[in-house]
């Protein structure tokens, strides 16, 4: 016997319960979406590498290690999306967007990193990714955080809102030459990783996610002493919004997310019902990227949440379900099998909020009922000869004792109706 070939270590096949968490997530989130007016954009899942290099920063986990990164046919050095902010900055440049009075974008889609595959950590993963550009205030990032906690509570969920400044570019380099000397002092003590970063993006080891270096980075110095009079009133103004607006968060002064393109605000949205992976959604500003790929100098601010997190955070909530039908279908006689798909195209015309199944193949009445049975079905509509010659149609109560009825083909619509709204 042939071996089978199998999936790829670390990319999952979404089916059952899982599957419909996902719609449900998509589609909340898409509603709400609109409602605060960004725009639903789709973009490409392979961009070029340099795009990615230029944006994300070199010396960053995504770029030196988890890439996906092949050659094209033609050469050309393509990667698999990591992360969705480099390609819509590319589009939003592209395609003049901002000319185009579109300034708030969300996409959903898959992202790739070659990570080590865990619970809440995948290799091919999806995220839905908000971005604004062209708005520098704090009342952009207000309403970002807003609706991110509008879609927690309309999905059931309770998450903490940790919220910091990195400030400008200009705080950030003092308080690098402090984070140097610091981790310096204590280089013995450092990871093999850490020390790597130590010159080249010392900002990147209080991100580590090794637990041996938790006190070291729990003493460090704080970037909030560093910030400047702007980057505190900046940062000041978000928190009144906030304030005003009834949302806890709490100020976590060692959040610097894994990406180099944030400035000022930073925030994530954790909780600790799933493990060590804890984050669902994670963003910030990020004003010098526009420029740095090539664009005029623009304001830019956006988050991404994690489906698989919150989808794993809504299978706690709820019961195991799954797709069912409300009607089915059980014929038997040559005409009725013959006209069978076309009842059922004129049902679910006259009837589009019910789902009505085909028991395809037909055999005899009791394993169509048994099919029926297990479709979740409430009716099962049932056409012999009899009810084929008379233009009528039996129905059977199949989740409660009720008596059978009959009634006339034309009526059924209406009954249906009647019955689902009742
Ligand atoms: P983490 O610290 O968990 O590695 P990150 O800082 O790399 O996250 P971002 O790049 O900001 O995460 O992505 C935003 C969100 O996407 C994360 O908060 C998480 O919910 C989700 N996410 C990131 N990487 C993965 C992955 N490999 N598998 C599943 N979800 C992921
Ligand atoms: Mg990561």
């Amino acid at each position: 016997m042939s071996s089978s070939v199998t999936a790829v270590r670390g990319m999952n096949d979404v089916y059952g319960q899982d599957a419909l968490l996902f719609d449900q997530l998509e589609q909340t989130t898409k509603h709400l979406l609109r409602q605060y007016g960004y725009h639903h954009v789709r973009l490409p899942i392979v961009e070029k590498t340099a795009l990615f290099s230029r944006a994300i920063g070199e010396v960053t986990d995504i770029v030196e290690k988890e890439m996906y990164t092949f050659a094209d046919r033609n050469g050309d050095s393509l990667t698999l999306r990591p992360e969705g902010t480099a390609g819509c900055v590319r589009a939003m440049l592209e395609n003049q967007w901002l000319n185009q009075n579109i300034h708030k974008v969300f996409y959903l889609g898959p992202m790739f990193r070659h990570e080590r595959p865990q619970k809440g950590r995948y290799r091919q993963f999806y995220q839905c990714g908000v971005e604004a550009y062209g708005l520098a205030g704090a009342d952009i990032e207000a309403e970002l955080i807003l609706l991110s906690a509008r879609l927690w509570r309309a999905l059931g969920i309770e998450a903490t809102l940790l919220i910091n400044s990195l400030g400008t570019a200009a705080s950030r380099l003092a308080y690098r030459e402090a984070l140097v000397a610091y981790f310096s002092a204590h280089f013995d003590q450092l990871d093999e990783d850490s020390k790597h970063r130590l010159t080249r993006n010392p900002l990147r080891i209080l991100d580590s996610k090794n637990p041996d270096l938790h006190e070291l980075i729990a003493n460090a110095p704080q970037l909030s002493e560093w910030l400047d009079a702007e980057s505190q009133a900046h940062f000041n103004g978000l928190l009144a919004r906030l304030d005003a607006a009834g949302l806890a968060y709490r100020i976590e002064p060692r959040l610097v997310r894994g990406l180099d393109y944030y400035n000022h605000t930073v925030f994530e949205w954790v909780t600790d019902a799933l493990g060590s992976q804890g984050t669902i959604c994670a963003g910030g500003r990020y004003d010098g990227l526009v420029e740095q790929l090539g664009g005029k100098p623009t304001p830019a601010v956006g988050f991404a949440l994690g489906l698989e997190r919150v989808t794993a955070l809504m299978q706690q909530l709820t019961a195991p379900q799954q797709q069912q039908a409300d009607v089915c279908l059980v014929v038997a006689g040559e005409q009725a099998e013959i006209h069978a798909p076309k009842l059922l195209e004129d049902l679910r015309s006259a009837c589009p909020s019910l789902a009505f199944w085909h028991i395809h193949g037909g055999g005899s009445f009791k394993s169509q009922f048994r099919k029926a049975d297990k479709s979740g079905a409430r009716w099962a509509l049932v056409i012999g000869e009899d009810e084929y010659a008379k233009a009528s149609v039996s129905i059977k109560w199949l989740r409660e004792v009720r008596e059978q009825t009959s009634l006339a083909w034309t009526d059924l619509p209406e009954w249906l109706h009647r019955q689902a709204h009742a």
